[in-house]
């Protein structure tokens, strides 16, 4: 990275005007977090938890997860960290539980598969809990999500984790209190009062849904009744609306998030999220390359999560633009009928900026 972009890393993500954009983090791996911090990435926008499954032979335990999450939170004890929960299928397995099917992509991925198997679920969001103690960053999210059913299914479980684990806590902490090897001698009513207070420290955290499916874009004032925030995931989302295979090189051509569908497709969203008074972020490939982080911001999104390194210099583009500039050139780009006059167009802006 050159030094002009470097330069800006720990600056806050702002345009000449004023306006302000949360940059955040993409991970899977606790390493490198220090070096990411480095690049002024703000706290973590998605926490991919299917990476720390995928290097195992076999279901990490409720202890071991909590152990993992703790590390994650705590690399960002100020700021927010989005953790979404289990996303295998599709193109990604595990060794340990595999999946056969015709069109992964359609078939069982994401929330659907922890929905059908809520042990699963429960365990890894009672670790989530669990880790979150006593630091309290924690943000849940759920990837895949394609009706209300699912949220209303998942929030049912993850307040089921909450309520249980609380309730496990309190019953360990007071029997420990009152244990005949325990310093202090309490009553009974001390001891449960004191439990309470320590297991109150269990909180329960926001839970958001990634938008990666067609069918949210219609459903939007339901699912924000339901949820503390969105999150695009622009990578899915292009792959659905555009029925282009991500990962096909043959059809690759046609997988373009700068497609004008998929742009319409993203500033709804962006304009129903603030309707419905709900925040979004979008934290697909599309917010790390320049001219994508700009058509966010004039959209209205409020954070964009990306790789560490693409960090510095979508800060720098954003620091060199106004949010009127920005605007103006949203604007026009949303008249483009095809892929190709949107891409030429946009370089011509990123040209002038510089
Ligand atoms: C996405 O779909 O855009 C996304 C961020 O999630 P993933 O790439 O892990 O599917
Ligand atoms: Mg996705």
């Amino acid at each position: 990275l050159t030094n002009k972009v470097m330069e800006v890393a720990h600056l806050p993500c702002i345009t000449q005007d004023g306006r302000a954009i949360e940059v955040l983090l993409n991970a899977g791996l606790s390493a490198g977090f220090e070096h990411s911090a480095k690049l002024g990435a703000l706290g973590i926008g998605l926490y991919r938890t299917e990476i720390p499954f995928m290097t195992r032979n076999c279901f990490p335990s409720e202890q071991e997860q909590t152990q993992i999450y703790r590390k994650v939170l705590q690399a960002f004890p100020n700021h927010g960290v989005t953790m979404r929960t289990l996303d295998v299928g599709g193109d990604k397995s595990l060794p340990y539980f595999p999946i056969t099917e015709e069109n992964p992509f359609l078939g069982w991925r994401g929330i659907r598969i922890t929905l059908d198997h809520p042990e699963i679920f429960l365990v890894q969001v009672r670790a989530m809990l669990r880790a979150n103690q006593g630091i309290n960053n924690l943000e849940i999210m759920l990837p895949m999500i394609s009706s209300v059913e699912e949220v209303d299914d998942a929030l049912r479980l993850i307040n089921q984790a909450f309520f249980e684990l609380k309730a496990e806590l309190t019953t360990d902490i007071a029997a420990e209190l009152m244990s005949s090897n325990s310093k202090t001698k309490l009553t009974l009513e001390q001891a449960q009062q004191k439990a309470e207070a320590i297991s109150a420290t269990l909180t329960r955290p926001k839970v958001g849904i990634m938008l990666e499916v067609p069918s949210v874009i219609f459903q939007m004032e339901a699912l924000a009744k339901r949820v503390d925030f969105f999150s695009v995931g622009s990578n899915d989302l292009t792959q659905y609306l555009l029925a282009v295979d991500r990962n096909n090189s043959q059809v690759a051509n046609l997988y373009d998030s700068f497609h004008p569908a998929v742009l319409t497709a993203l500033h709804s969203l962006a304009k129903q999220s603030a309707q419905y008074l709900t925040p979004i972020s979008l934290c697909g490939e599309l917010a790390s390359e320049p001219a994508g982080a700009i058509l966010l911001l004039a959209m209205g999104f409020d954070k964009i999560s990306m790789n560490g390194h693409n960090v510095p210099r979508i800060k720098w583009v954003i620091r060199h633009i106004s949010f009127e500039q920005a605007q103006s050139i949203l604007e026009k780009t949303l008249t483009l009928s095809t892929t190709k006059e949107v891409h030429s167009y946009l370089n011509t802006q990123l040209e002038a900026l510089g």
